[in-house]
């Protein structure tokens, strides 16, 4: 092994994940493979090694805060990731719960090669990368409301987001947002938004990555309804106009 995985073992015990030799030797190929590309294409600013294994590994994890208990382990959930960019949240959480299916979603066609190039390398099954739009793909009906959780990181405001988000989302689903910030302004924005499309809030859950005091914040909308056929907007909408 190239790199000393020691300190996100440690930290990933702290959460009750038990690493594999297997499971550290996907990291250590995902690392590789990320600061490769990221020398000829823009994929993260974040490339020293301690830095994206709490950054983009542990925070990719961090799920695990508001579903904990092996929760991820004892089921087969559908999950979807929008505006995934390097993989992130979606890849490591695929690394440490193989059994959960996963369809990687973003515009940047480039990006989309490379996770084909990590999804290749790392063999993953079940877990698929697609080049489009939020918008777009969500008016394809074999995206459409097929998804037990849709998670999403660092991609817009809540309000934008949701409607990216929503239209993926199962009734009786969850749409998990990763956020770096305390968003009580930004979650009243977005109520309006939450419940045109069939959402309900859930919960927060509110922590910092361990041996830091980097803050965290998951927000967790339940689906209750069917997200009306006009959402989401066309291309582009969502983000220049926010419900
Ligand atoms: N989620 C990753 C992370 O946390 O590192 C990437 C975050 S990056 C700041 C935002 C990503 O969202 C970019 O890769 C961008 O191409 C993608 N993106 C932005 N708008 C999108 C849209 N409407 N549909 C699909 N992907 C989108």
């Amino acid at each position: 092994m190239a790199h000393d995985f020691s300190t996100l073992i440690d930290n990933c015990k702290k959460w009750n994940i038990t690493l594999t030799e297997e499971q550290i030797k996907q990291f250590d190929q995902y690392y590789e493979l990320l600061v490769e590309w990221n020398s000829f294409m823009n994929l993260t600013a974040i490339t020293e090694f301690d830095e994206v294994c709490q950054k983009h590994f542990l925070d990719s994890l961090s799920i695990v805060k508001a579903y904990p208990d092996h929760y991820f382990e004892k089921n087969t959930f559908q999950f979807i990731d929008i505006g995934t960019g390097a993989g992130f949240p979606s890849i490591p959480i695929k690394i440490v719960f193989p059994n959960l299916k996963f369809t990687l979603v973003d515009s940047l066609n480039k990006r989309i090669k490379f996770l084909n190039e990590v999804i290749d390398h790392l063999q993953l099954s079940e877990c698929i990368a697609v080049h489009g739009r939020a918008e777009d793909l969500a008016k394809n009906s074999s995206y459409r409301e097929q998804y037990d959780f849709c998670v999403s990181r660092a991609v817009a405001n809540l309000s934008t987001l949701c409607e990216y988000c929503m239209p993926y989302v199962k009734v009786g689903g969850k749409f998990v947002s990763y956020k770096s910030e305390k968003i009580t302004e930004e979650a009243v924005n977005a109520e309006h938004a939450i419940s045109v499309l069939g959402g309900k809030f859930e919960r927060q859950v509110e922590f910092t990555l361990p041996d830091s005091d980097i803050y965290r914040n998951i927000y967790i909308i339940s689906k209750d309804k069917v997200t009306p056929k006009k959402y989401p907007r066309k291309a582009g909408l969502p983000s220049k106009e926010p419900l």
